[in-house]
């Protein structure tokens, strides 16, 4: 075969066969693909799509190129979450103890911050001692023995996806539905679940902001996923403000651990429930999602995934008493209130600059090579439709050695004021299994 023809065949709009797409990602992981090539067949599959079968087959490719790692010793159905990203978004930190507690094994590969957008992995990193860079055999182990794992993607795991991805990011192919779909999927399946439940963002905070384009990539995983034999159930949900009202990454431990102590802003609690939910179903704990939803309340108030969770920190090297002795989480004494200049409604809130101005204080990175720091961040005191008076608090900034100007700015700007009254939106939008796609 010749990378020249198959660009060509993709080009003019006809699939690829399962061998020619694994020949192409064989040869791209080798090397004997060149990156050349491999942007132009991206660009084609931009422009003319994959089929199902044909993506199936990609993103098997793409899943094989690496270490798929064997669960098959850890009794249950192991089910994962997968959030497609947004400002504020801490929900894998209460929702992976709560589900374990209650028995549905939870193998987490997870990532890190980048632009506007935060990771679980900073999040965690900003627990004393907390060590994410396990080893295969560790997570293996953590699996079996503690119900679950949190940790990074290793070297071996789908490592076309990571050569792909960086070429995809300077060559404008990353708003690709086939493609985010092989890429999130080999990975995800890389972890060894038997099933997934995706939060498909739409909104100014997230990736994909059209909801339509959120609800086609929902569909797409949803099938795919379930073509390579998982369950995979996804929820559409809204990120035209940040989430809960922390943002940053030891602000958001801090958030978590009132999420897992009953309390918790009530987006914060209410997609933790709904997600936990969909894995306990899927899990086979729970009867439909209804009575999922009910575990989750129990499990969250009674103290079982807070008990979760400091086992969690303590097989993964981290300091349990942060759980009881919040002040062990690296914390800046430097605060500024951002104060509201005219009375009205929050018409809207750009999460996206709430999420910038986090980074600028140096919560996020600019590139992947970029240090954090786990002590800053906003705290979001307004929400869509809220009535504000002059003077009173829009945010709080938690300021450490840099960005304060910048970070400044881009908070004065972030919302939008209405004198009429505001209805905000649902955060919920459409639930996507592979049989049906219901509104909320
Ligand atoms: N996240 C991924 O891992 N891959 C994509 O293609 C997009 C978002």
């Amino acid at each position: 075969m010749r990378a020249y023809d198959l660009i060509k065949k993709k080009r003019e709009g006809h699939s690829l066969s399962p061998a020619e797409v694994a020949w192409l990602i064989g040869g791209y992981t080798s090397g004997e693909v060149t990156d050349y090539q491999m942007s132009a067949f991206a660009m084609a599959v931009f422009f003319r799509g994959m089929a199902g079968g044909e993506l199936r087959a990609f993103t098997e490719a793409m899943l094989n190129s690496g270490e798929v790692v064997d669960l098959h010793h850890v009794p249950g159905v192991k089910v994962d979450k997968h959030s497609t990203g947004g400002v504020g978004d801490k929900i894998s930190l209460p929702l992976a103890p709560a589900v374990a507690a209650l028995g549905v094994p939870v193998p987490m590969v997870s990532g890190r911050g980048l632009g506007h957008t935060g990771g679980t992995l900073d999040k965690l990193e900003s627990i004393p001692g907390f060590r994410v860079n396990l080893t295969t055999a560790e997570y293996r182990r953590l699996v079996e023995e503690v119900g679950c794992c949190l940790i990074g993607q290793t070297a071996e795991v789908a490592p076309a996806d990571k050569k792909l991805y960086a070429l995809r990011d300077v060559t404008a192919t990353v708003d690709c539905i086939p493609l985010i779909t092989s890429s999130i999927l080999s990975k995800k399946l890389a972890e060894g679940i038997d099933a997934l439940v995706l939060d498909v963002k739409f909104g100014s905070g997230a990736f994909m902001k059209d909801p339509h384009d959120s609800l086609e990539l929902a569909k797409t995983m949803v099938d795919i996923g379930t073509r390579m034999g998982k369950r995979v159930v996804a929820r559409q949900t809204r990120m035209d403000e940040p989430l809960g009202v922390m943002v940053g990454n030891a602000l958001e431990v801090q958030e978590s651990l009132d999420v897992l102590e009953g309390g918790g802003p009530a987006d914060v609690v209410a997609l933790t429930i709904e997600l936990g939910a969909e894995m306990l179903w899927l899990g086979g704990v729970a009867a439909d999602v209804d009575e999922g939803r009910e575990q989750m309340k129990r499990v969250l108030s009674d103290g079982r995934a807070r008990e979760k969770f400091a086992q969690i920190i303590a097989a993964q090297g981290g300091d349990p008493r942060v759980l009881d002795k919040r002040d062990l989480l690296p914390s800046t004494p430097h605060r500024i209130a951002v104060k509201a200049e005219q009375s009205g409604y929050i018409q809207a809130i750009d999460a996206e600059a709430v999420g910038i101005a986090s980074m600028m204080l140096g919560g996020g990175r600019v590139r992947s090579a970029d240090a954090v720091d786990p002590r800053v961040g906003v705290e979001v005191h307004c929400r869509v439709g809220a009535k504000v008076s002059a003077g009173e608090t829009l945010f709080v900034m938690h300021v450490g050695d840099q960005g304060v100007d910048g970070a400044l700015a881009k908070l004065a700007g972030a919302l939008t004021w209405s004198e009429q009254e505001i209805q905000a939106a649902p955060l919920f939008g459409s639930r996507i299994t592979s049989e049906s796609i219901s509104a909320e």
